[in-house]
């Protein structure tokens, strides 16, 4: 008798980072992080954990609409969604009356972010592989039969795709052998958040740079001296070399022939990302906060702190707002990046197709799952823009780190120019968290247990499910006494 999905249960999650101000940037000044969490039952013991990410308010609109698509899934064989991965997720995006809230937008695309992530979970559990070695393992026929095509073969087919994971097959094992023992690149964005001090930017990003990290994000956007104050306060400690750990490499200087401290900034992965002269990399997010006009101006007005980037200046469905900024910012070298809020691979299709993105920044709960994210690392190779991933939040950076590997495995075949994000947030409450190495890079996950890192401490639920974890509750009669 195969295996049939039986029940699930949902979770309305949210941890309380508005207290500390982890989070804060120029559009989002008091988030509750939280998790939209189903756990997905089948017979024979099967398991998945899927989730979605939010601000607090507003998860149990998107709990309920979990509901709605999980409840679809009641008495189907998880095998026959495994064989073809891509024609699950149709059917996960088809529902006649569900669609109409969407179509692959907004709440009901999020919540099928949560639902197909657990599907891709449960899969990988039963394989006993991490998700990224799952897919990693897949021939390249059946990874194009687990991406999502629908709306994006005017830029690039399945034939082509093929064509592109085949002319990949062979580096394979040697990239996967590499990644394990290095580690793929991060960057950190928890020690520039807006609401912090800036002693604290100070210290945290001393922290960050000993601990290896050598691309930093600072958010911008809500006042223009104090950005110019706090960029020009990170580069005077990221580009220092004393502050540098011991362990720190060293390069010869091609300006003047003699040693350096740190990583040269002409190398090839540094090369055209204003890097310093210990080869640091300082990235800015502005969250949204301008129109187009606007960004052009504000973000020329911080050249002197020289970012590689600016992340989300402006609307993220304003396609060619993005590549009217990143044609006025040409000439300053400064790049324009977004996708964390790109609704669905349409989106990142029409980016691509209208050169407006120098860096490709997919998430792993706004785009609906795993399928959709195979869609969006195909078109970024194909378009050779290095993906990115936004991470942080809760559990963004468990998954994120296999979509990374898959990228760098499978599909690009590069990663040097990647950084991945990492913020150092409410990892503990996952049984695999994420971890970083002493190079300041993501490790590797390597249990056969783990799926696709996002299962829940049974703990952490009963603390911070709202409204009647015992966080919650102990809230509500403190304010009962006030
Ligand atoms: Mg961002």
């Amino acid at each position: 008798m195969p295996e049939k999905i039986t029940h699930f249960e949902i979770h309305d999650i949210r941890f309380p980072t508005s207290l500390t101000g982890d989070g804060t940037d120029a559009m989002h000044t008091d988030c509750d992080y939280s998790s939209a969490y189903i756990s997905l039952y089948a017979t024979g013991g099967l398991v998945g954990y899927g989730m979605t990410f939010t601000l607090g308010r507003g998860n149990e609109i998107v709990c309920q609409a979990i509901a709605e698509v999980a409840k679809r899934l009641i008495g189907r064989e998880p095998e026959t969604f495994f064989a073809n991965m891509g024609a699950a997720w149709e059917f996960m995006c088809a529902d006649p009356q569900l669609r109409w809230i969407g179509p692959e937008k907004g709440v009901i695309h999020i919540a099928t972010a949560a639902v197909n992530n657990a599907v891709w979970d449960m899969f990988a559990r039963v394989r006993k592989k991490p998700l990224w070695k799952l897919i990693a393992d897949m021939t390249p026929e059946e990874l194009v039969n687990a991406t999502a095509f629908r709306y994006i073969t005017d830029a690039i087919t399945r034939q082509e795709a093929l064509e592109m994971l085949k002319a990949k097959e062979s580096g394979k094992k040697e990239r996967e052998a590499k990644v394990i023992e290095i580690g793929y690149p991060a960057y950190i964005t928890s020690a520039g958040w807006l609401a912090y001090t800036d002693d604290k930017v100070a210290s945290l990003m001393k922290e960050a740079v000993v601990a290896g990290f050598n691309h930093f994000k600072m958010k911008v956007g809500a006042d223009f001296a104090s950005d110019l104050r706090r960029g020009k306060l990170i580069r005077s400690i990221i580009d220092d070399p004393q502050h540098l750990p011991a362990s720190a490499s060293t390069y010869i200087s091609s300006a003047d022939g003699t040693a350096k401290k740190g990583r040269d900034p002409n190398s090839p992965e540094l090369r055209g990302k204003n890097a310093g002269p210990t080869g640091a990399v300082l990235m800015m997010d502005a969250n949204q906060v301008w129109d187009v006009p606007e960004a052009i101006e504000y973000v020329k007005g911080l050249a002197e702190i020289k970012p590689w980037f600016i992340e989300e200046p402006t609307a993220p469905d304003d396609i060619i707002g993005h590549a009217a900024i990143r044609r006025a910012l040409k000439d300053s070298g400064i790049g324009v990046a977004t996708g964390e809020h790109a609704h669905n691979r349409m989106i990142f299709k029409q980016l691509l197709q209208a050169d407006a993105i120098d860096v490709c920044q997919i998430d792993s709960c706004r785009l609906a799952g795993v399928s959709e994210i195979l869609s969006v690392l195909l078109l970024a190779a194909k378009f050779n823009v290095p993906v990115c991933p936004h991470a942080g939040g809760v559990g963004l950076c468990e998954h994120a780190i296999h979509l990374s590997l898959i990228d760098y495995i499978v599909i690009s075949g590069t990663m040097e120019r990647n950084a991945l994000e990492f913020a150092n947030h409410l990892h503990e409450h996952f049984h695999y968290p994420c971890s970083i190495n002493s190079n300041g890079r993501y490790n590797v996950p390597s249990s056969t247990a783990e799926g696709y890192s996002t299962q829940m401490h049974q703990a952490s639920i009963a603390e911070y499910e709202w409204p009647n974890g015992s966080y919650w509750v102990g809230v509500a009669e403190q304010h009962k006494q006030i």
